[in-house]
């Protein structure tokens, strides 16, 4: 899609800091990271959200759970969370799937 900004990132037409890419995925640092990891995994293939790429296509859809966990791992995560925002009230502002690897600080909430 030409008009997507993760589409864009993943052909190389706008510059990310890219930390892995297969020919099916690309993983990429949040450009506003909201802990000390936080990571972006996409797929290469177009899907509006998680829930459209899981109902065109539950493999690459797996596979994209996978990457995040290698992507994890080699940030030096042993726990992390994996957050799929699914829709525009639920923070969704990128209608590109992808998850976000976030580690690096206490994530329990509430917090204490
Ligand atoms: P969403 O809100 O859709 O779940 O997540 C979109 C994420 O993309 C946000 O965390 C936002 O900071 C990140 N983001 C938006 N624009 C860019 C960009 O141009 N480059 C990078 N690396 N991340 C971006
Ligand atoms: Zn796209």
């Amino acid at each position: 899609m030409t008009d997507c900004l993760f589409c864009s990132i993943s052909a190389g037409d706008i510059p990310a800091d890219i930390v892995l890419r297969t020919p099916d995925y690309v993983a990429f640092h949040d450009i506003n990271p909201q802990a000390p990891v936080h990571i972006l995994v996409i797929p290469v293939e177009h899907h509006q959200s998680i829930a459209a790429l899981g109902a065109a296509n539950p493999e690459l859809a797996g596979g994209l759970v996978a990457v995040t966990e290698q992507v994890a791992r080699e940030a030096g995560l042993t726990d992390y969370r994996l957050v799929f925002n699914t829709g525009a009230d639920a923070g969704q502002s990128v209608f590109h799937a992808h998850g976000h690897v976030l580690g690096g600080r206490d994530l329990n909430w509430p917090p204490g």
